[in-house]
């Protein structure tokens, strides 16, 4: 058939290579499996849809093959496998990602029959008759029409609800920016922010989704819903010494607490540029507001740099959460972010709970606050208040 899948296994063990392929031809790929990593150039194509890849191999190993797609860009999905410990596959697929490549999943030897069918049946595949080429690249929004966009009321914050683990009730939001672009629809942070990066509108963004939260805020506690909101901020943001006059101001003005705002800010946008602000941060923190360190795990920051920060929450990065309950490596960060952050007196968010089983899991591990599709998805300020009503929340006074 003309437009089954098509799949390349590589392992240098023939009888693996063989089942993966058997595997895969049962599940109704073309598939064909090469045990000479050697012969790579030879069987790899740039229409394949699917390489099943041996990272341990003799001469040209795994890594070294996963380079050479980089440099071809290639677009297939990926799968790893290896008989040594998750680690390697983990480091090998941090490694793909950040070249670019597409890897969907990882499997330890010896593979299990099950497992690989679950896998290849659950690949999404991106539209064929829609590759990303240079014109849907052109495509993308200008500065210009984010100017715009600001003007117009086009941007607004859609919000998540956060649960306590103890008793489901609901602690707070978090206000994620959303584009409502007339023609293309909805728009995420993946296109906002490094537009708004790229024309200096980093601050003008910050004041908007402040602003709008604000005010989203007072219109809930006027139906009858208290609750915090946490508000995400770039390290350039924390550049202005007015900043917290402003937003304790701000607060007030909407007849709200301080202490039911949190600014989040995320662990990778280098911590140096934090402790710049150092005076900015303390000045928040003894007007009350919150500061949550975001995406915890995924940056570089030092002990000393925590306890410098006078940081009120810590949320343990989704990709951590997502894969704790399956993944061992995953859960020791999990489990350790929990300890760190109650030993530095901190409340500590799961991000990114997906099911029932991470729910539990984060529950007996003595998380403090959960969030994730599990509970909702992020959704307009209406909705939100809709939603809290429709769960009967012991936050609602009436
Ligand atoms: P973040 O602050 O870590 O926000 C959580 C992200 O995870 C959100 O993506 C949310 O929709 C998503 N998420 C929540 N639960 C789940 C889940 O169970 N599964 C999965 N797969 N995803 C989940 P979103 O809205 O696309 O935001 C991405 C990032 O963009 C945010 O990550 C934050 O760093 C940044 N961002 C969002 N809004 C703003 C903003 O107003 N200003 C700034 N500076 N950054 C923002
Ligand atoms: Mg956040
Ligand atoms: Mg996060």
């Amino acid at each position: 058939m003309a437009d089954k899948r098509k799949l390349l296994v590589i392992d240098d063990e023939p009888d693996i290579g063989a089942f993966v392929r058997d595997v895969a031809l049962d599940v109704g790929y073309d598939a064909v499996a090469a045990h000479l990593p050697g012969s790579f150039e030879q069987v790899y194509s740039d229409d394949l849809d699917v390489i099943v890849l041996d990272l341990i191999m003799p001469g040209r190993d795994g890594v070294e093959l996963l380079r050479i797609m980089a440099e071809q860009r290639a677009n297939a999905s990926i799968i790893l496998i290896s008989g040594y410990d998750t680690g390697v596959l983990h480091s090998a697929q941090k490694l793909a990602s950040e070249q670019g490549l597409h890897v969907v999943g990882t499997l330890t030897k010896p593979i299990r029959y099950t497992e690989l069918e679950e896998m290849l049946n659950t690949i999404a595949f991106p539209s064929r008759n829609k590759p990303f080429d240079a014109i849907e690249f052109l495509e993308l929004p200008t500065e210009q029409e984010l100017h715009l966009a600001l003007n117009n009321g086009e941007l607004e914050p859609f919000f998540q609800p956060q649960l306590r683990f103890s008793n489901n009730s609901l602690i707070g939001v978090e206000a994620l920016i959303r584009w409502r672009h007339p023609d293309r629809g909805l728009l995420g942070p993946n296109i906002i922010i490094p537009l708004a990066e790229q024309s200096g509108l980093m601050d003008r963004l910050a004041a908007e989704v402040l602003q709008q939260s604000f005010k989203q805020a007072a219109e809930w506690l006027r139906a009858g819903l208290k609750t915090r909101v946490a508000i995400n901020m770039a390290p350039c943001n924390f550049k202005d010494l007015d900043l917290p006059e402003w937003m304790d101001k701000k607060i007030r003005q909407y007849g709200l607490g301080p202490d039911q705002i949190t600014l989040e800010v995320t662990e990778t946008t280098l911590m140096q540029e934090l402790i710049k602000s150092l005076d900015i941060l303390t000045r928040l923190r003894m007007k009350q507001v919150k500061l949550s360190i975001d995406d915890f795990g995924t940056g570089y920051s030092s002990l000393v740099q925590l306890h410098r920060i006078p940081f009120s929450e810590i949320k343990i990065d989704k990709s951590f959460v997502m894969r704790a309950t399956a993944d061992k490596e995953a859960l020791a960060i999990v489990k350790m972010t929990i300890l760190l952050g109650h030993e530095l007196g901190m409340k500590v968010v799961g991000e990114g709970i997906e099911d029932q089983a991470t729910w539990d899991l984060l529950t007996s591990l003595g998380c403090d606050v959960a969030q994730g599709y599990f509970i909702a998805k992020p959704m307009p300020g209406w909705q939100l208040l809709e939603w809290a009503m429709k769960q009967n929340n012991s936050n609602l006074n009436h």
